[in-house]
């Protein structure tokens, strides 16, 4: 038998009985009762809390604050569909295996930090659409600054037209959206835990190129380790590229569902091609020095809706998911 909420109308039954109830209750006792007046009965009805369909809408972050360069993950109970925004952008929830809806908010490296509202459009389950809002505080990241000298020729790889020509790519495959493939753990790409000492350059990190001015924000991690060392999935989903790029050489990128990506780049070899499904930890190549790099390491970036978030935060707990 399929049971199913209560409608509206229920919702008006339930309340009529209850009304029932109380004037039943207090009606004047009969001379063979106790003479003590009956206490008060807990007539409460949270109307407030009760939503249109019958069932209260729950709305949770994974954390109340987020630094820049962080994300945050958003629960919505009972909802078919819905979005949230913040700071312009709008990012899609998708359904979580429980009925509701989940997903995850990025905060840029230049977005300011202060407080930002999460303004949520939902569709209930019972077809009604509602809002809600949170408040989120921004924090402010202290970037690092990198100066990296480029051995001849590999500096000309920073032709802006390349560069941005790859960049576009990227960003068109990063606006992707689907259904959630992600489980609950990310995964290290290293199957290592991470430690400080394999980190040769940190997210958001801001870069002079051969002396030439500091600008921009480092995409990713760079996790320097030997060539050959094994590159895995930070968790389930379809590979969406698996290629040789200039810039960033051989590099794959992992669609996890409900605009989540991992990139994986300047590998030696690849494992995997276009189009497959991996779960997570899956081999997707071997470390290696490919494209505009100085040195054997992987850089891993992690992309939410086109926005590109710390991977060491998001591996660490510190963000609540
Ligand atoms: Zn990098």
């Amino acid at each position: 038998m399929v049971m199913r909420r209560p409608t509206r109308s229920c919702v008006a039954l339930l309340a009529a009985t209850i009304a029932f109830g109380v004037v039943f209750a207090l009606a004047p006792p009969s001379a063979a009762a106790n003479a003590d007046p009956a206490p008060p009965l807990p007539f409460r009805l949270h109307a407030g809390a009760v939503a249109r369909d019958g069932t209260s809408l729950a709305v949770t972050l994974s954390s109340d604050f987020a630094y820049q360069g962080g994300a945050v993950m958003v629960s919505a109970s009972d909802s078919m569909s819905g979005t949230v925004s913040v700071l312009g952008r709008t990012y899609a929830l998708v359904e979580d295996s429980a009925g509701g809806l989940v997903g995850f908010v990025g905060i840029g490296a230049e977005d300011p930090p202060g407080l930002a509202t999460l303004s949520l459009t939902l569709t209930r389950s019972g077809g009604a659409v509602e809002t809600a809002s949170r408040t989120l505080t921004v924090r402010k990241t202290q970037w690092t600054v990198d100066y990296i000298d480029l051995p001849p020729g590999v500096g000309d790889l920073l032709d802006p037209a390349i560069v941005q020509e790859e960049q576009d790519r990227l960003n068109a495959i990063y606006a992707g959206m689907s259904s959630r493939q992600w489980q609950t753990t990310w995964r290290s790409p290293l199957g290592l835990p991470i430690t400080g000492a394999m980190v040769t350059s940190y997210f958001g990190e801001q870069r002079s190129f051969n002396g030439g001015p500091v600008g921009g924000h480092h995409g990713g991690t760079d996790l320097g380790v030997a060539a050959g060392t094994p590159a895995y999935t930070a968790n389930a989903g379809r590979v969406v590229l698996a290629e040789a790029l200039q810039v960033r050489g051989n590099m794959v990128i992992i669609d996890h569902g409900g605009g989540i990506f991992s990139g994986y780049a300047h590998m030696e070899s690849l494992a995997v091609s276009a189009g497959q499904s991996v779960i997570a930890g899956q081999l997707v190549g071997r470390v290696g020095t490919t494209g505009l790099s100085t040195g054997p390491h992987l850089h891993w970036e992690m992309s939410v809706a086109g926005v590109l978030v710390d991977g060491l935060r998001w591996l660490d707990g510190s963000q609540g998911f």
